[in-house]
């Protein structure tokens, strides 16, 4: 059964065995995640090796995103790596604390005693756990325990409302960023931008990394803080796509505010040609059971009807018990909940005029296969362009982007409703067709003499520049 939406998983402990991977990528990953929250360069160096090795053996091309940390605050660590903490108890994040104890713990960022003043709400590991700010002493904030429990090793650290300085880029994000361009990370997921510049950096130092290989990746900003959502649309602008970050947008703004801003993001991302990744705690229960509950059914399905083009799983897959069911379960709530998709495809022109040549080409084609029936839309691409705004349109007919470029081809893995296949490099505009042809029969997704709707540029061979749509009868030669 085909699937649009596509599936992206974080990997780590309970996913880097060349096995369990492949498993995985059989039960429908298109996009594998690396947390560079966890662990060291050379860990995600191995794993993009093992994910590359992975695709191949299983004959598909797979996108790699490397998550950068930003500058998540966290705590220390513990002297025996967890306390247990209750309602009421004074506790100290304390700058200059070594190892931690009932009483206290470091900080990862030292500057956050000047951010904060008496009355904040701090909360800690996504929420879970809440401090009141009582006073603020030299380098140690005092705090009062609101919502205890367990608390281990270099959880996270919010304000609630926001407004935490640390600056967007660390040091170690650019570290990080040179080792994903070393093995051409085919997306960077920028944690906690504040806004387009943010961004703009991100992208510079990822061209300038990327270039001994000739790689740009795609950048994605994670919106996660409460000072991005008023900036969300220069943020777009400035991006490939966003993702909903629901774990620490949730804990900025309040969790009630998150779903109805996770359908406001990916509606202004669909409008402005940019994608959508909804993450965080979508199959949670799965790090320890092999089913999924009813709700976290419900959250993957809206998802898919808010017209995500990705969901992601965090430690379900990283961590937990069950990384391939979860990846299992995920697929097939996208494929039911894709047959409740509304098509809208006249309306989404109406009135509408357009600029660029390509664009009008590729929604040309959307009309043309919607209104004609056709079995399939094949896009003949260098940069996948055309796929991406085809993509941004529901409509129930399958989206294939046929490129030379391995590149693309990564890179269109994220894309909702794009399919990909490697298409053989010529400039002979007949032997393209019939290729494009070739690969759809071979495939299994076209039959003789079933319609097609196809467009590439002309001259064939360069980037840029779709501007001719034909309607083809498979084998009519
Ligand atoms: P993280 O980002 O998993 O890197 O924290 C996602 C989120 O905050 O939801
Ligand atoms: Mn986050």
């Amino acid at each position: 059964m085909a699937r649009g939406t596509k599936i992206v998983a974080t990997i780590g402990p309970a996913s880097s065995d060349l096995a369990t991977l492949k498993r995985m990528l059989q039960a429908g990953v298109n996009v594998v995640r690396l947390n560079f929250s966890h662990g060291k360069a050379q860990d995600h160096i191995d794993r993009a090796t093992l994910v590359r090795q992975a695709a191949a053996e299983c004959g598909r091309e797979i996108a790699i995103m490397a998550d950068l940390q930003g500058p998540k605050i966290r705590i220390g660590k513990f002297e025996n790596s967890k306390i247990e903490i209750a309602n009421g108890d004074k506790f100290i994040l304390d700058a200059d604390c070594g190892m931690g104890n009932q009483d206290r713990v470091g900080l990862d960022y030292k500057a956050l005693p000047r951010d904060v003043k008496p009355g904040d709400v701090l909360l800690l590991n996504d929420g879970l756990i809440v401090l009141i700010v009582d006073k603020i002493i030299g380098n140690e904030i005092h705090t009062i325990t609101k919502i205890g429990g367990e608390l281990s090793n270099n959880k996270g650290i919010n304000r609630q409302g926001g407004g935490l300085t640390a600056p967007a880029l660390t040091a170690k994000d650019m570290e990080d960023i040179k080792t994903a361009m070393s093995f051409q990370a085919d997306y960077i997921a920028v944690s906690f931008p504040k806004n387009a510049t943010d961004m703009e950096m991100a992208r510079q130092l990822s061209n300038i990394a990327g270039e001994a290989y000739g790689h740009k990746p795609m950048m994605i900003a994670k919106i996660e803080r409460a000072e991005a959502i008023p900036l969300l649309q220069e943020i777009l602008d400035s991006s490939d796509g966003i993702m909903v970050a629901r774990g620490d947008l949730a804990v900025e703004v309040g969790n009630a505010a998150v779903p109805a801003l996770q359908k406001r993001m990916i509606k202004m991302a669909r409008a402005s040609n940019k994608l959508a990744i909804t993450a965080t705690q979508m199959m949670e229960s799965m790090i320890f059971n092999a089913v999924p509950t009813r709700a976290e059914v419900s959250d993957v399905a809206n998802a898919v009807l808010d017209g995500t083009d990705a969901v992601m799983t965090s430690a379900e897959t990283a961590s937990g018990k069950y990384p391939v069911e979860t990846v299992e379960a995920m697929a097939a709530i996208c494929v039911e909940a894709e047959k409740f998709q509304e098509c809208k495809l006249d309306a989404d022109f109406l009135n509408q005029t357009f600029t660029r040549i390509d664009q009008s080409i590729a929604y040309g084609a959307l009309f043309t296969a919607y209104h004609l029936r056709v079995k399939a839309i094949v896009a003949l691409t260098e940069s996948g362009s055309t796929a991406l705004w085809m993509s941004r349109h529901n409509i129930d007919i399958p989206l294939f982007a046929l490129t030379p470029s391995i590149a693309t081809q990564r890179k269109v893995a994220l894309y909702r409703n794009v399919e990909t296949y490697t298409l053989p490099h010529s400039s002979d505009r007949e032997a393209v067709l019939k290729s494009a042809e070739t690969i759809l029969l071979q495939n299994g997704i076209v039959t003789k003499g079933d319609m097609i709707v196809v467009t590439w540029g002309e001259p064939m061979g360069q980037v840029g520049g779709t501007n001719a749509l034909k309607i083809v009868k498979v084998g009519d030669h």
